[in-house]
């Protein structure tokens, strides 16, 4: 990897002496054995005797259930982080290797609590939980049992267990395997499946025909074996949910995600209901790069070229006054980021790809990753780990277990802050192309995040019910279903020909069944909080900020009572789309002003 331009970013390295001094400090193998000790204590304390205990006691071995894992995650933190940042040095590889394994062992011995605690009598666990010495405890402890209702009898459970690395593991990583294995002639060179689909982002649309092709012949050999891993995983997944009653497909993945059927239903609703968006947007997009209509595969064509960059002390200087400007507190939290280094900036060799923040480091102040390269979308990335950060380090005094947050949560505050980010941004750009450029990226992000999960998951709901009600579906049938659950959020506004079979590189479909609703769910929270923030302005401040601290000691439909929604209120997704609409208005005035839109 080579960077051409300085962005000023090549020295903000993070420090990671809050953790551990270096990776041979021996403080590491003194927590890890800390950890294990502790645990086997815990065994031998604990095992067997958890419906036994009286609530005082059950605060006691809660607690120290959570201080073993806080010292082990501490460990294991250090040793991903410090490995992501030069991802060639074989030292900091063998420190993840180990403590990941170390770390399964450390589980293993523990899960018993948790089984102990799912175990217990309804009346027993009831007395618990009105007991007010274990209020810090009720909402994990209502967490640890949700599942209850739908846990089978152990040797029935040992079974499942067993027979699914055989069963609908084996099919899920043959999947895994193949996709891996497919091969893309793109012009007569022999490229991976990834660098077919970058292609996809080509200023050339020639280029990007050709690859889409190269892509939809790629994916023909094997689309008949795919069918069939695809029809074994989906009815595996109907045998489960009949044994254990789940009343619907999606019901156990929204339990799991702490949330209801009726709050998913709510956001999906809300979301096909303003398909129209996403149609006006491609019909404007046509227009902005010169075609009548787009092709599946112009959708993510670049817009004219956007030159923008931001050094990295302009970039701080946007996305620190974002967030004070929203409050002086919390900008001042976001610079504490950047004095006390606790971010990695720079493209570097050998450094992760992508973006993350670790968010509950036990005893410590989250970490910001990245790869900084000066451009819009950079500056956003900042924004959104920062977003991250904050919310880690607000929830951070509630402990491991509760400042966790579901994937449904988990991005509030980092959608939140990219929106005010994104504009401060749009607030300080005066050039109308520039303008609908930055407009055109946030609405793309959002049809992307919001539009696209909702109709892959209208995909995934006909799948799941066909499947259950016809039995075994064929190759055309499942194109016949993502063309027609694809076409039905496109309208005419793109020409699907071609993209019949797309819907089998999705791995998400195959490993993690009716996950990808998660992203708009997210995003959309987090949006309908920052809308009513721009109506009501600092009366939303410290609400919002209490949202964050509770982290994930509260489900989702609570946390929103704290802002003042109802999540399974139409309108609080209603809202936040409201928000991708007023953008798109603007985008298409300001281009119809520049001469493009009309
Ligand atoms: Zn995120």
């Amino acid at each position: 990897m080579t960077t051409t331009e300085l962005t000023g970013a090549e020295d903000v390295a993070w420090d990671l002496s809050d953790l551990y001094e270096s990776g041979d400090d021996p403080r590491i193998e003194q927590d890890v054995q800390g950890a294990d000790a502790a645990a086997a204590e815990f065994r031998e304390r604990y095992y067997g005797r958890v419906a036994q205990l009286s609530a005082g006691e059950l605060v006691e071995a809660i607690d120290e259930r959570e201080r073993i894992e806080s010292i082990f995650t501490r460990a294991i933190y250090y040793a991903h982080l410090w490995f992501s940042t030069d991802m060639a040095d074989s030292p900091r590889g063998a420190l993840l290797a180990r403590l990941t394994e170390k770390g399964a062992v450390l589980d293993t011995q523990l899960l018993f609590f948790g089984l102990e605690l799912a175990d217990l009598d309804d009346a027993v666990a009831d007395a618990f939980l009105a007991d007010l010495a274990l209020e810090r405890w009720r909402h994990w402890l209502r967490s640890v049992r949700k599942f209850r209702p739908y846990i089978l009898t152990e040797p029935e459970e040992k079974i499942i267990t067993e027979k699914s690395v055989s069963g609908v593991s084996a099919w899920d990583r043959l999947y895994d395997e193949l996709l891996g294995a497919v091969r893309v002639d793109f012009d007569g060179n022999d490229v991976s499946f990834e660098e077919a689909m970058a292609k996809l982002h080509s200023g050339d649309r020639d280029e990007r025909r050709r690859a889409s092709e190269a892509v939809t012949v790629a994916l023909e050999p094997g689309l008949r074996t795919r069918t069939f891993i695809f029809n074994t995983i989906v009815l595996d997944k109907s045998v489960d949910d009949r044994l254990r009653g789940y009343e619907t497909w999606i019901s156990a993945r929204n339990l799991r995600n702490d949330t209801t059927d009726e709050a998913v239903q709510a956001l999906i609703d809300a979301t096909v209901a303003r398909y129209d968006v996403v149609q006006r947007y491609y019909r404007l997009k046509a227009r902005l790069i010169g075609l009548d209509r787009l092709s599946f595969y112009d959708r993510m064509a670049p817009i004219g070229e956007d030159p923008t960059k931001s050094s990295w002390d302009e970039a701080r200087q946007i996305v620190v006054d974002a967030y004070g400007d929203f409050s002086g507190d919390v900008g001042d939290i976001v610079q504490r980021f950047f004095r006390e280094s606790w971010i990695d900036a720079p493209v570097r060799e050998n450094k992760r790809p992508g973006a993350f923040c670790a968010t509950n480091v036990p005893g410590v102040h989250p970490y910001v990753f990245m790869n900084f390269t000066g451009d819009r979308r950079s500056v956003l990335t900042l924004a959104h780990e920062l977003g991250h950060g904050l919310h880690g380090y607000l929830a951070e005094p509630l402990g491991l277990f509760n400042a966790n947050t579901p994937l449904t949560t988990a991005e509030t505050a980092s959608v939140f802050g990219e929106a005010l980010t994104f504009k401060r941004l749009l607030a300080i750009e005066e050039d109308p192309a520039r303008r609908l450029n930055l407009l055109a990226g946030r609405i793309e992000d959002s049809i992307a995040t919001v539009f696209r999960q909702i109709s892959m998951n209208r995909f995934e709901d006909v799948v799941h019910t066909a499947r259950r009600e016809e039995g075994e579906l064929s190759m055309e049938k499942l194109e016949e279903l993502w063309l027609e659950t694809q076409t039905r959020m496109f309208g005419d506004s793109v020409d699907v020909e071609g993209y019949g079979a797309w819907w089998s590189y999705i791995p998400h479909f195959m490993g993690s069944p009716g996950y990808v609703y998660a992203y708009a769910y997210g995003f959309l929270f987090a949006l309908s909080i920052f809308r009513k923030y721009e109506l009501e302005g600092d009366a939303m401040v410290e609400p919002y900020l209490d949202v964050l601290r509770s982290g994930g000691s509260k489900p989702p439909e609570e946390l929103a009572k704290l802002v003042g929604l109802d999540l399974t209120d139409p309108s609080i997704w209603e809202s936040g789309i409201d928000a991708f609409a007023a953008e798109l208005d603007e985008a298409e005035a300001l281009a119809a002003d520049i001469g493009l839109g009309s």
